[in-house]
């Protein structure tokens, strides 16, 4: 028996379990401790009742012998491509319904598409990253080169001089920097990858929180973006679906390398390997994309970005270097002289009872920042923010 051994290369993700263990042990000694997590992850806020209301007569449906629906197509039900596509519209991008495909999140499908690429192919990553991008490619035994990312770069890594790589992953608006590339970064991304043959595997779970007009939501956005570019896109942070599950990728048909459609391609992976998202979801998702859904979903988006400019603006009054946190719900800021991410871990918590996330992480270009986040409690992110203030080392 042959074992895939690259899982052994894998590194033990301790993240967000050491950080677990110490908030436990920091409660157990201190039991009264009050103590606000701001380094989640997840959304807080309840699903917008358009898509509860949708998906309650979708359930409706299922159970009346009429409108029952036993499988439905793998790559998701023409009604929930559609609006799908007239959300592209309507950020002027055209889209075909079959260059659509719906599942059952993004992170599935970042591991996913790996299987339409040869496992010798070079990847560019950046560092700092979510860390799924690293591992699935580890898993296939892949070589990975890693972009830097820093405060020169002010976290947005542009195309390396005389690099040849294959596959490469951006992430804008990005998860853990909340840095946001520009339409002029990202058409050289886009000249640089159609230069070389490359792909780029655009991860824009976080568009739906650009406030600026001028920033672009999609990659598609760029002329020469549908010869060199797939899109992941989910309904997770658009919408609260991080429990309810649904998300969806773009392949273009004009995306082809040597006689490979990479559209018919990813077809025929979902067809083989997915079985579909239930009918119930995608009734929820559709909701989501009619203009009262849109209302609703953005009215939760705005109550996580004023989380988000309460904690810039007691960064800014500290006077600490950040990004994120204008069309992001992320806020990764630099770590006062002295300390390394863990140590801000332990001074915020125990001096501040304040719970963030290490940059070290990321990856190595993470350490030395940390990362806080808007997805909790207003009353939250004002008590901890004064909080911080109030500890923070000067
Ligand atoms: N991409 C990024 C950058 C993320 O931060 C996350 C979730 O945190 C995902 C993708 C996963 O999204 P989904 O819930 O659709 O699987």
């Amino acid at each position: 028996m042959r074992m895939n051994t690259h899982y052994s290369e894998l590194k033990e993700s301790y993240l967000f379990s050491e950080i677990n263990h110490k908030v436990a042990t920091f409660k157990a000694s201190h039991p009264d401790a009050d103590v606000i997590r701001m380094g989640i992850g997840d959304v807080t806020l309840p699903l917008c009742q358009a898509s509860v209301e949708a998906m309650k007569e979708a359930v409706d449906e299922m159970g009346r012998a009429e409108t029952f629906r036993g499988y439905g197509p793998e790559q998701g039900y023409d009604f929930l491509r559609d609006a799908i596509a007239s959300y592209y519209a309507k950020k002027g991008v055209a889209l075909e319904r079959d260059e659509i495909f719906v599942s059952d999140g993004a992170k599935s499908d970042l591991g996913n598409i790996l299987d339409l690429f040869d496992s010798q192919n070079t990847v560019l990553i950046p560092d700092p990253v979510y860390p799924v991008y690293v591992d699935t490619n580890l898993m296939a035994g892949r070589r990975i080169q890693f972009l830097k990312a820093t405060v020169e770069n002010q976290f947005l890594p542009m195309p390396p001089a005389g690099v040849k790589a294959d596959l490469i992953y951006l992430c804008s608006p990005n998860n853990p920097t909340g840095a946001v590339y520009n339409r002029d970064q990202l058409a050289q991304w886009v000249a640089y990858a159609n230069d070389q043959d490359a792909i780029l595997l655009f991860d824009s779970a976080y568009e739906a929180f650009i406030r600026d007009p001028s920033l672009p939501r999609s990659i598609y956005e760029i002329p020469g973006a549908k010869t060199c570019a797939i899109e992941f896109c989910s309904f997770s942070k658009t919408a609260g679906f991080t429990g309810t599950r649904c998300g969806y990728t773009v392949v273009p048909k004009d995306l082809t390398r040597g006689e490979m459609s990479l559209n018919r391609m990813w077809l025929r992976r979902q067809t083989t390997k997915f079985n579909g998202v239930p009918y119930i979801v995608q009734r929820g998702a559709a909701a989501v994309l009619t203009e009262e859904g849109i209302r609703q979903a953005q009215q939760n988006i705005a109550y996580y970005m004023e989380n988000a400019a309460i904690i810039a603006n007691a960064l800014r009054g500290l006077g600490i270097w950040f990004t994120g946190g204008e069309n992001s719900p992320y806020i990764w800021m630099q770590c006062p002289e002295g300390y390394d991410s863990w140590k801000l871990f332990d001074l915020l918590l125990e001096k501040a009872r304040v719970v963030g996330t290490p940059g070290a992480g990321f990856g190595s270009c993470g350490e030395g920042f940390f990362r806080l986040t808007a997805f909790g409690r207003r009353e939250d992110a004002k008590r901890g923010m004064e909080r911080l203030c109030g500890v923070y080392p000067r």
